[in-house]
C-alpha cells in the first residue's frame, strides 16, 4: 500500500490515517524464517510536526516457527507500536529515521522491516527444552537415550551448532 505524502508535505492536510492487511513478500518471508505467517494487520497515521513527517503505527500478526532445539511447532503472536521519522535521501541525518525516496510511502515495506526487528533471535518451545540428541536424533523431552554425551566427536558439535541456526 502506497500513501501519497504530497498533500501533507504541501500542507493540505496535517494528518493522514491508514489501515491495511497484507502478506509478507517472499524476501521478507525468507528473512523471518517461519513455517507460516498470517496476514499482517496494521493501522496508523502520518502527521507533520514542524517540518517533519512522523509515522505512528500499530501492527500484529501470528507466526508458526519450529523450535530451534527440538523442531516442535511453536506459535507466536507479535504485536507492537512504533513511531518513526520520515526523511528524504538528500538529508544528512539519514540514519535517524525511515528513508523515503519519493513522495509516496510504502507502508508494507515499512511495517515488514519493523516486524523483522521483533522476531526473537532464538525461538524455543520451552526455556527448558532439551532438544534432540545430536547422536541419535531422539527428542530428549520425550525420552532419554543411551548415547553418551561425552563421546560426541567435537566435529559433530560444530554440525549441531550449524543445524540450530
Ligand atoms: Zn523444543
Ligand atoms: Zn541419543
Amino acid at each position: 500500500m502506497l500513501i501519497n505524502l504530497s498533500p501533507i508535505i504541501n500542507g493540505r492536510y496535517d494528518k493522514e490515517t491508514f489501515e491495511d492487511t497484507f502478506n509478507l513478500n517472499v524476501e521478507h518471508g525468507k528473512r523471518v524464517g517461519a513455517l507460516h505467517v498470517s496476514p499482517i494487520a496494521c493501522k496508523g497515521e502520518i502527521e507533520i510536526m514542524g517540518e517533519r513527517l512522523y509515522v505512528t503505527c500499530h501492527y500484529e500478526a501470528n507466526f508458526t516457527f519450529n523450535c530451534d532445539r527440538c523442531l516442535k511447532e511453536v506459535k507466536l503472536h507479535i504485536e507492537d507500536d512504533f513511531k518513526t521519522k520520515l526523511i528524504t535521501t538528500d538529508e544528512e541525518e539519514s540514519y535517524d529515521g525511515y528513508v523515503v525516496e519519493t513522495e509516496a510511502l510504502d507502508i508494507v515495506e515499512l511495517v515488514s522491516d519493523e516486524l523483522l526487528t521483533h522476531i526473537p533471535f532464538q525461538i524455543v518451545c520451552d526455556e527448558d527444552c532439551q532438544g534432540l540428541c545430536a547422536t541419535c536424533g531422539k527428542n530428549l523431552n520425550e525420552d532419554e537415550c543411551n548415547c553418551d554425551d561425552a563421546n560426541i566427536d567435537p566435529r559433530f558439535e560444530v554440525l549441531k551448532d550449524l543445524f540450530s541456526e
